[in-house]
């Protein structure tokens, strides 16, 4: 397909639009008058790198937007519009249309404007760059957690990293798995609603210890985990030959989980509770914050009951 015809293509697909949107795709720029203090994320994403050759074009469309989106989430913003670069390797049209098929569908669920892009032709690659509101008072800032905080996530982790492992030792995943992978759920009205409630956030893409550090370095405090209280999903059991300890690591270092693991004083408790029953969620308390006392220790330790796990070991130079 032309790259007029595609653009062309794209602005009839994609009609959703925002009352802060002057003017859309087709000019030299679009045009945005913004009510609120907007945050704003862009991630790209390579075949080969983020995800396995082979995945299905919709899927990619999916998880490139979902991706960007779960920044949004772990900020406590609301989406607004998003701006689309792609770079595509040849002009297969039906490769095009599955792929802006799963852009457009989580787009239209949260009401996600496209508001331009950029088309051109090379090895697969999709950039997003994302645009949402939140209440500059009330982002969910990673440099903000305090001592005594509780950490907690919403979602049992680990079953993206077990369908990476799948595909890697070249075992079938199952439709649960491969799910947890390839279709992202971003957890924005949980983003939404932790504004002024929780203290920090973060979306879980490179793994809860990985990701948590993040947390524990910006607001210079440590994390303690209690491996019996992180929840693993269910979904790995689907595994020939994966004993408890493993499917304990893929939720603890695995990657691609895109939940929110966020920190909150325990006086927030109630109101995390009905936050989390309004959205039909379960809420699972993981761990402590607490300030370091001894700057070389592990920001994030993980124990088994009085055990320290090895997996935190790992981190420690973090
Ligand atoms: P220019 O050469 O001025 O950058 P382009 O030909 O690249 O213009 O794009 C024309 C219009 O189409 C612009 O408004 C641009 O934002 C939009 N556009 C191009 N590619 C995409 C895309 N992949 N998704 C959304 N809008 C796009
Ligand atoms: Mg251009």
């Amino acid at each position: 397909m032309h790259e007029f015809a595609l653009i062309d293509r794209i602005r009839k697909q994609f009609s959703q639009t925002q009352p802060e949107v002057l003017l859309g795709i087709g000019d030299d720029c679009a045009l945005l008058t913004p009510r609120a203090t907007l945050a704003v994320s862009t991630d790209t994403f390579v075949e080969g790198t983020h995800f396995f050759k082979g995945t299905s074009a919709r899927a990619i469309g999916h998880k490139a937007l979902a991706v960007n989106l779960s920044d949004l989430a772990a900020m406590g913003a609301k989406p607004l519009y998003f701006l689309l670069n792609l770079t595509l390797p040849n002009t297969d049209e039906s490769f095009a249309h599955e792929l802006l098929a799963g852009i457009h569908a989580l787009a239209a669920l949260y009401q996600c404007a496209l508001i331009g892009g950029d088309t051109t032709r090379g090895p697969l690659s999709i950039t997003i760059t994302v645009f949402g509101e939140c209440p500059a008072d009330k982002a969910l800032r990673r440099s903000a957690a305090k001592a005594g905080d509780e950490i907690f996530v919403t979602r049992k982790l680990g079953a993206a990293a077990a369908a990476v492992y799948a595909r890697k030792q070249n075992i079938k995943a199952s439709t649960a798995l491969c799910k947890a992978l390839d279709f992202p759920d971003p957890q924005i009205a949980l983003g939404m609603a932790l504004r002024g409630v929780a203290s920090a956030a973060i979306d879980l893409s490179d793994g809860l210890v990985n990701d948590l550090s993040h947390i524990c370095e910006q607001s210079a405090l440590a994390a303690t985990l209690q491996a019996e209280d992180i929840p693993v999903s269910p979904a790995i059991d689907d595994l020939p030959g994966i004993n408890a300890q493993q499917a304990l690591q893929f939720a603890v270092n695995g990657g691609d989980d895109y939940a929110l693991c966020f920190c909150a004083s325990p006086l927030r408790r109630e109101e995390l509770h009905a936050i989390c029953a309004n959205l039909d969620l379960e809420l699972f308390h993981i761990g402590v914050m607490y300030a370091k006392s001894d700057a070389s220790q592990g920001s994030v330790q993980v124990w088994h009951g009085a055990e320290l796990l090895p997996i935190a070991r790992g981190f420690q130079h973090f």
